[in-house]
């Protein structure tokens, strides 16, 4: 079979909007295709319309057994909005979903078979769903019965195929402040909510956040922000989300907060840990301020975060990968599987 052409590829999957909550066409289109190569696909559902697509080299009558391959390539299919279609621009190929993560999954498939070629059947892909918005899909496809048999897990996003030393934490915290209404001309007979939650701010920015010798000091942003009903009231209620990138346990931040709470109430909204990365000698490495679908595919075994493109440009206008890049990645990929593969 024809090696894989990877920026065919990229741009067929980059061309099938898949906005996360619209992936069932891409789904299939690739499900499909890595069918027509040979591959045994499993279309894991996540929802109505959406699934993951899994495949593995050679067909068991378990699923769980197709993954007794020692490495799993990972990434995900699903994109921010809004969408626009592919061009090339010299080594340029722009699109939505060409650096996060298309283009990474292209270079996987492309890797995976070259492994494939060179006999190594237990090689696996699973590509999922919804990694933008909460990540469902790599929860559903976390259960335990497909990925038990995995040792090292290769997830993909844009690191400058470079190798992640580790990756920083998510925790949310929405700060409610409630107050009383008055009219503002009598502003000493209300109690105003913003006020509280301004004060509540102002004291956050002076309290030491943890650091961490790799990943650095936690930093956080106010990323949403409403309250007060009309200029002439005094607010009665009032909002802010803090969003904090950690670099430590979670609980470390939540403890640092707690005189907040004279102020306002506290909210947990969501938490992603922070993740320590597998690493093989004889790449770069650096360490990433995002998150991934990593800590929600923990079955899958080790850890490792490699992928071409920059997060500088995911996520943007106009999203482009180099196609160099990809090429680069194809043979990183397939160097890092060689690797661990003589350790499992
Ligand atoms: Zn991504």
């Amino acid at each position: 079979m024809d090696p894989v052409d990877i920026v065919s590829l990229t741009r067929s999957l980059v061309d099938i909007d898949s906005t996360t909550g619209r992936e069932g066409e891409c789904g299939r289109w690739l499900a499909d295709y890595l069918r027509s190569r040979g591959w045994f696909v499993n279309e894991q559902r996540v929802d109505d319309t959406r699934f993951n697509v899994l495949a593995s080299v050679e067909q068991n009558s378990k699923v769980a057994q197709n993954f007794s391959s020692a490495i799993v390539f990972s990434t995900h299919f699903d994109c921010v909005p809004s969408f626009f279609p592919s061009r090339v621009e010299g080594d340029k190929l722009f699109g939505r979903g060409s650096c996060d993560a298309k283009g990474i999954l292209a270079a996987q498939v492309a890797a995976a078979e070259q492994l494939r070629r060179d006999g190594e059947s237990r090689i696996g892909l699973v590509f999922v769903v919804g990694e933008e918005r909460g990540s469902d899909g790599a929860r559903v496809a976390n259960d335990a019965a497909h990925g038990s048999g995995s040792r090292f897990l290769i997830n993909g996003e844009p690191t400058d195929n470079r190798l992640g030393l580790a990756t920083r934490g998510i925790l949310r915290l929405r700060l409610r402040a409630s107050g009383r209404a008055v009219h503002s001309s009598f502003p000493e007979l209300g109690e105003s909510a913003i006020d509280k939650l301004i004060d509540a701010l102002i004291e956050l920015r002076g309290i030491p956040m943890p650091s961490d010798a790799v990943l650095g000091q936690t930093h956080y942003t106010v990323g949403l922000i409403s309250g007060g009903v009309a200029p002439n009231v005094v607010s009665a209620a009032a909002e802010a989300e803090v969003m904090f990138r950690t670099t430590s346990d979670a609980a470390e931040v939540r403890r640092a907060v707690t005189p907040l709470e004279r102020l306002v109430s506290i909210e947990h909204v969501l938490e992603v840990p922070p993740v320590r990365l597998k690493t093989v000698p004889g790449f770069d490495t650096a360490v990433f301020p995002y998150t991934t679908d990593i800590p929600f595919l923990p079955t899958w075994g080790d850890p490792l975060l490699f992928g071409p493109g920059s997060i500088h440009v995911a996520h943007t206008a106009d999203e482009w990968v180099s196609i160099a890049e990809l090429h680069a990645a194809v043979g990183h990929y397939v160097t890092l599987a060689r690797a661990l593969i003589r350790q499992a």
